[in-house]
């Protein structure tokens, strides 16, 4: 997990948004809005966006929303029969598939699965740059009860 205040402080700073003439041209928005916003989905690896809020995330980018998607982990360790370097290597393109498949940008912090570090404050400040960087109205994220939010 990450320190959520710092999170919701850059949240609060990146009020000042370009404006681009695409976006503001575009009339859609969720049931018929005509405000864009812009969602980020962060999580522990690749594959658990898909898994939990991928239907999610294909309808706010189906409906013309911005969609960035960032994992934290490699996921490297999530194969009994692959090396590390190459389960990393496959899952990673395979969140960057799935990310064009939405229309997502995709953010990967490529932490090694079990070494993300919570106190870590250049790991803490990747995080705020992922945040700065998607400059959310909307962000989603594991609930802190998930048991993925604990692999940390
Ligand atoms: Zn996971």
């Amino acid at each position: 997990m990450f320190h959520y205040s710092d999170i919701l402080m850059a949240m609060r700073q990146a009020t000042v948004r370009s404006e681009d003439p695409g976006l503001a041209s575009q009339p859609t928005g969720p049931r018929g809005s005509t405000t864009v916003q812009r969602v980020l989905a962060v999580a522990a690896h690749p594959d658990d966006l898909e898994q939990l809020c991928g239907g999610t995330l294909a309808r706010y980018a189906r409906d013309g929303h911005v969609v960035t998607m960032c994992t934290v982990a490699l996921g490297d360790r999530g194969s009994y029969v692959e090396s590390r370097d190459s389960t990393a290597a496959r899952r990673s393109m395979e969140s960057r598939s799935a990310a064009a498949r939405l229309g997502a940008e995709l953010i990967q912090l490529d932490v090694p699965d079990g070494e993300i570090d919570d106190h870590d404050p250049a790991l803490v400040k990747r995080m705020v740059d992922a945040v700065r960087t998607a400059n959310p109205d909307v962000v989603i994220t594991h609930n802190r009860a998930c048991f993925r939010s604990a692999i940390t």
